[in-house]
């Protein structure tokens, strides 16, 4: 166990039970971190938290407990099971991919859980919860009792600003194709080579809005990585879907989706490009879609991308608005952290002044319930979706 001390009159965040102890709070740092354990006491010596400690990270705490609690075996599986009940709740049974724990918003900072069907993937994101790494499998097998458990222990190379690369899980026989259900639908998360831990189930909520709206119109799903989007849209009656991606091996899994729930996968459907410029060619061939999705990558990554990653939503947003048919729809989301939504809704604002063309919001979607945000760290509310019709 390591004891944090925090500077005289740096300990406002912590009582107010925010996750994140910054290292710059900290005055002196004595004992032993390697469990990855630390407590954090005030410059009188007052315990205030303990969490998971990351020597090498600017987060140098995650703080887990407020009220003294020991961070043993039992307060993991408590945290778990909290997280199980949730979902409980939330996830009905034609749904069997979900995120089960989602860090900060089920008070298990640094720890991801996703269930994709029999297989769960337990993601490790900081150098402190890597150090817990035996106790968390432990919790996590026996909470969701999963056939197969696959742990990615990237913690140490981010808290080292390092790009998190994925453990060579490829050689794992079945990781490429793992199947599961997302309303009824049948997909398959690739935890080999696969982005996120595999699927991105935070868009559940907007694909079943996208079904609800689908039938008859002709989708145009920009970064679509694996085609879920366009898959609930043809569940829902649409005309045609058409996928865009830089990625090949998205898109063979795209095609591989299409098959699966019974549509066929023309390969008219898939275009291998980058969006920029797919869609600077769309727009100069006066192309006019039913509803155009647009999901793409976090374009901020820290904070001096901001102003980047703003032009380039405005960029981009402004040329798939002025490729929606009047009457029609383009959900456009942004997945930055950085970007705030009042900021997201105001670059997007711009960028329908700049197409010349007026949209209504109709509604606001991020992620479901199964990606909780604690009211202490609102940070953790970083998908941004708005459903926008033409007039
Ligand atoms: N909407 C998807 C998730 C999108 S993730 C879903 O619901 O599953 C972002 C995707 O954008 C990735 O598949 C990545 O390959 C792709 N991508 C990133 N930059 C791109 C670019 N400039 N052009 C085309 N695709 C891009």
């Amino acid at each position: 166990m390591i004891q944090l001390t925090l500077k005289p009159g740096r300990e406002e965040s912590v009582r107010r039970r925010h996750p994140w102890l910054f290292s710059g709070a900290v005055a002196t740092a004595e004992g032993d971190g390697s469990s990855g354990h630390a407590e954090v006491v005030d410059w009188g010596g007052r315990p205030l938290a303990r969490g998971s400690y990351s020597p090498r990270s600017q987060i140098v705490a995650r703080l887990w407990t407020f009220d003294g609690r020991a961070l043993d075996p039992s307060l993991l599986r408590d945290r778990f099971e909290a997280a199980r009940r949730l979902r409980d709740a939330a996830i009905t049974p034609e749904t069997t991919g979900f995120r089960a724990v989602n860090s900060e918003g089920d008070l298990c900072p640094g720890v991801l859980l996703d269930v994709y069907g029999e297989v769960a993937v337990l993601e490790l994101l900081t150098e402190g919860t890597e150090a817990w790494r035996a106790d968390l499998e432990s919790a996590a097998r026996e909470v969701f009792a999963p056939e197969r458990l696959v742990t990615r222990a990237s913690g140490s190379e981010r808290d080292r600003g390092e790009r998190a690369c994925v453990p060579a899980l490829e050689e794992e026989a079945g990781l490429s194709r793992v199947p599961f259900q997302e309303n009824g639908l049948r997909f398959f998360a690739d935890l080999s080579a696969g982005q996120k831990t595999g699927f991105y189930l935070d868009q559940r909520e907007n694909r079943s809005r996208l079904r609800a709206l689908a039938r008859g119109r002709r989708i145009l799903n920009l970064f679509s990585y694996s085609g879920a989007f366009s898959v609930a849209a043809l569940a829902g009656g649409a005309a045609r879907a058409v996928d865009v991606d830089a990625s090949g091996a998205a898109l063979e899994l795209a095609r591989e989706h299409r098959r699966e729930n019974g549509f066929p996968a023309d390969e008219n459907d898939f275009a291998r490009a980058d969006v920029f410029e797919d869609l600077r060619r769309r727009a100069a061939a006066a192309e006019s879609w039913d509803i155009v999705v647009c999901d793409p990558p976090a374009f901020a990554k820290k904070r001096g991308d901001i102003a980047r990653a703003a032009r380039g939503y405005k960029d981009i947003n402004r040329l798939a608005m002025s490729l929606v048919a009047p009457g029609g729809w383009l959900l456009t989301c942004s997945c930055s952290g950085l970007v705030s939504a009042d900021l997201f809704q105001k670059i997007v604002f711009s960028a329908s002044l700049e197409a010349g063309v007026s949209f209504s919001l109709a509604a606001r979607q991020g992620a479901g319930p199964d990606h909780p945000v604690s009211l202490d760290c609102p940070e953790g509310e970083y998908l941004k979706g708005l459903w926008l019709e033409r007039k």
